[in-house]
């Protein structure tokens, strides 16, 4: 049988509290026994309010971002070990909106991910091209130095990642990567850790971009996907709990 997915919820900047309780409850009742894993990564204002709402169930918590420093005089940011105090156990690091919008390098990234990892986080490492660049056909070259600069600065410790490629192009546009088109990546990727680490196989590789109720079970059959990050469906508890029942290992 195939490793355990891990099907993963990227809230983004949504949430409320009476809407989170709705969302958590449901999600927690509706995803029952599935065999997979399943976490959603919140709003840092709300990590405490899910963390009691998760409670004595199988949801894991994620944060969606971390500081790559470890204290002191940072406004804004929030450390790992803060993390950690509430219940987190995956942070997303170097997600597209993070690296357009606030700047984020690949060295950036990469030491969020290491100083994650110090504090026993599992970073979900998000690596991917824009459409420029995939039209340019540079897209094995972007990916590549996207996820090399994490492996250079991890070293051995890479094997303790989880990874997401997430076409830019694909995320909240509605356009999804083709299942060969992401197994293709997924495939590269792998490749490029394996020469890393020999603990390859263990390493959870996630397609992100417009993942829905419908193409799950497409995207999530290919030999490299291991599961998936998903940002709009996430915030809709029917359309999670399908993707969900496509991830879990059928008993
Ligand atoms: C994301 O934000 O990581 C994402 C994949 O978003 P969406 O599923 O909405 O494309």
């Amino acid at each position: 049988m195939s490793k355990q997915k891990l099907i993963a919820g990227n809230w983004k900047m949504n949430g409320s509290l009476v809407a989170n309780e709705a969302l958590v409850r449901a999600i927690a009742q509706g995803m029952g026994d599935a065999d997979c894993t399943v976490a959603v990564c919140v709003p840092a204002a709300y990590l405490e309010q899910v963390n009691k709402l998760r409670a004595g169930t199988r949801l894991e918590l994620g944060a969606q971002d971390v500081s790559r420093y470890e204290q002191g005089a940072y406004t804004g940011e929030i450390s790992a070990g803060m993390l950690r105090e509430f219940g987190v156990r995956y942070a997303i690091v170097g997600h597209s909106e993070r690296r357009h919008y606030h700047g984020e390098t690949d060295d950036t990234v990469a030491e969020k991910a290491k100083t994650a990892l110090a504090h026993g986080i599992t970073p979900i490492v998000c690596v991917g091209e824009t459409l420029a660049e995939r039209e340019a056909g540079n897209t094995q070259e972007v990916v590549k130095r996207q996820m090399a600069a994490v492996i250079h600065t991890n070293g051995h410790c890479i094997s303790e990642v989880v990874v997401a490629y997430e076409p830019v192009w694909a995320i909240g546009t509605g356009k999804t990567a083709t299942p060969e088109q992401a197994q293709e990546v997924h495939a590269l990727l792998r490749a490029q850790l394996k020469a890393a680490t020999t603990h390859s196989d263990r390493i959870h590789i996630l397609y992100g971009g417009s993942m829905n109720a419908g193409n799950a079970q497409s995207l999530l059959a290919q030999p490299d996907i291991d599961g998936g990050l998903i940002g709009g469906a996430s915030l809709k508890a029917n359309d999670f709990l399908q993707i969900i029942q496509a991830g879990a290992n059928r008993k």
